[in-house]
């Protein structure tokens, strides 16, 4: 089972950086101050550094092995996905409980569920405050670590998100289960509405946000009835069917298209990609 729970949020600022790394845009969000845009900026320069230069032959390694999604890529997008994960292993801080060091292997993970949230979207952004827990395995409601834990991450709205690894191994492991802790915490993170989780992604364009409210409800309504491909999480609320259905397009799209194509279609629009054509190419 996997947990959400919300508190306060400041407005997240949003760097768009094109596919040389060279920035083309900013906005701020509720914020909105000089202090954001400052962050911001810099944020942006170290990006632009941070692009030019290599991936590590280990980081590389990690990918090659470990992510189906990286597997499937052409050299070139292989390169931008790379440049992706950089910069999230360069902005966010990954660490276990007391800041316990994990491992390299396990950073890349982290880094590659946001990357593969993020690969057809230079405009969409996680909110740079975000921090990631890495517990060894599952956890209760008092954040003690158990092995039949029943919780396996949690997005906190203005962070940190918390995984646990041996469930983000499993994850990337089993690529076609439409089961993968890291893509489901971060996509609640393109999900806040102010401090709020409300299960339509704040990127979405208002006509697909119209066309996604109207077909959610109907959504849950399948899953309940064991009509839908999507696991039974995702009846939980809409902020849950927004997660489970992240999960679903990347690692189960083929089927996903055959059995809910308008949903398919909502999501290919918001990602900005069609992991089904993808997985059909070989
Ligand atoms: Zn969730």
């Amino acid at each position: 089972m996997l947990a959400l729970t919300m508190g306060a949020v400041i407005g997240p600022a949003v760097a768009v950086v094109t596919q040389s790394g060279i920035p083309t845009a900013v906005g701020a969000g509720l914020a909105g101050s000089a202090v954001a845009f400052v962050f911001t900026a810099r944020r942006w320069l170290r990006r632009y550094w941070l692009l030019r230069a290599e991936t590590s032959a280990e980081v590389r390694e990690v990918l090659a092995a470990r992510v189906a999604f990286y597997q499937r890529l052409s050299a070139d997008e292989q390169r931008e996905f790379e440049r992706n994960v950089r910069c999230f292993l360069a902005e966010h801080t990954i660490a276990g409980p007391q800041q316990k060091p994990v491992s390299d292997e396990t950073r890349v993970l982290v880094a590659a569920s946001a990357a593969i949230l993020l690969f057809g979207r230079e405009d969409l952004d996680l909110p740079s405050r975000i921090d990631v827990v890495v517990y060894p395995e599952a956890f209760n409601e008092e954040y003690e670590v158990k092995r039949k834990g029943e919780i396996l991450g949690q997005a906190h709205s203005q962070g940190p998100v918390i995984l646990s690894e041996r469930a983000l191994r499993e994850g990337f492991s089993r690529a076609n289960d439409g089961q993968n802790v890291g893509i489901h915490e971060f996509a609640h993170m393109l999900d806040l509405e102010g401090a709020r989780f409300d299960g339509t992604p704040s990127g979405m364009d208002g006509a697909s946000a119209r066309a996604w409210a109207g077909l959610v409800h109907g959504e849950i309504a399948r899953i309940e009835r064991h009509r839908s491909i999507l696991r039974q999480y995702g009846a939980t609320n809409e902020a849950e069917f927004f997660a489970v259905a992240s999960e679903a397009f990347f690692e189960r799209p083929a089927a996903m298209r055959e059995k809910h194509p308008e949903l398919y279609e909502l999501l290919k629009g918001f990602y900005g990609q069609d992991p089904a054509a993808r997985a059909s190419k070989g």
